[in-house]
């Protein structure tokens, strides 16, 4: 009999902030294979004999590739497990989930995604920063700064005239870039940005700059992934806003 696999999301870092669903399946998991922003405190809700498979990846650097994941995934399944495929945040915003569940769907293994708090939304949160306010954006974008293949990953010009929360993941080692191209394209230098680390775990930090500021002083107090990067006007409600984050 050909087992399951289950595309978890970990959500952002917070153990406490995974889905009751997903805890449920990754404490009846028989195998678990998990990524580098999985918090590993969750991985002792694996029951005793679980097979746990650590497929981390560092930016820029892939120690195994994909089509090896995918084969890992394929092979426990075939083996007649359950598997859950435990990702950072949710599922399917990036990190490449839903193309696991394609390659899963195309062997005919069964498949099913428990969804995640991304940390686009909740690692921001954690912060005290609101994605939307009605005052200061009613709508918000969230964005790779990741290049593929050195290619450029977005327009900056059309973003950067957006009136809405710009929120870009995996951005770090591009952010200087990100944002002098925003600047450039008209984007106020003085809008309010922040960058984010590790958010949501007892390592977060956060820093509040200026647009124009922001790629500087974020590199010159050590601010490096997995970190989000945050331009707009709600970034100003931190002051009021910002809580510990512990429930
Ligand atoms: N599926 C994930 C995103 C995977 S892409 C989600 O929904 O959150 C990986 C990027 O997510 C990182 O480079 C970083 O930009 C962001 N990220 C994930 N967890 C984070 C955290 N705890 N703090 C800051 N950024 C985080």
């Amino acid at each position: 009999m050909t087992g399951k696999v289950w595309l978890v999301g970990a959500g952002p870092g917070d153990p406490g902030l995974m889905t009751v669903k997903g805890l449920n399946c990754l404490r009846e998991a028989q195998a678990v294979v998990f990524d580098r922003l999985v918090n590993p405190i969750l991985l002792q809700e694996a029951p005793a004999g679980c097979e746990l498979h650590d497929v981390g990846k560092e930016a820029n650097r892939h120690p195994i590739p994909q089509p090896q994941i995918n084969q890992i995934l394929i092979d426990c399944a075939r083996r007649g497990l359950r598997v859950v495929r435990l990702k950072g945040g949710d599922p399917f915003v990036f990190g490449r989930g839903s193309e696991e569940a394609q390659a899963l769907r195309e062997c005919g293994i069964e498949c099913d995604v428990v969804p995640g708090i991304t940390s686009a939304i909740g690692g921001l949160a954690a912060a005290g920063i609101p994605v939307t306010h009605r005052d200061f954006a009613s709508s918000f974008h969230v964005v790779t700064g990741h290049l593929q293949d050195g290619k450029e990953p977005q327009d900056w010009g059309k973003l950067a005239v957006l009136p809405g929360t710009l929120v870009i993941l995996m951005g770090m080692s591009q952010i200087q870039t990100i944002c002098a191209a925003l600047i450039c394209a008209g984007k106020p230098a003085d809008t309010p940005a922040a960058v984010v680390m590790r958010a949501s775990t007892p390592e977060q930090k956060v820093l509040c700059a200026p647009l124009s500021a922001l790629a500087q002083e974020s590199e010159d107090a050590g601010f490096h992934a997995p970190a989000l990067i945050v331009i707009g006007s709600v970034v100003s409600l931190r002051e009021i806003l910002a809580f510990s984050g512990s429930a």
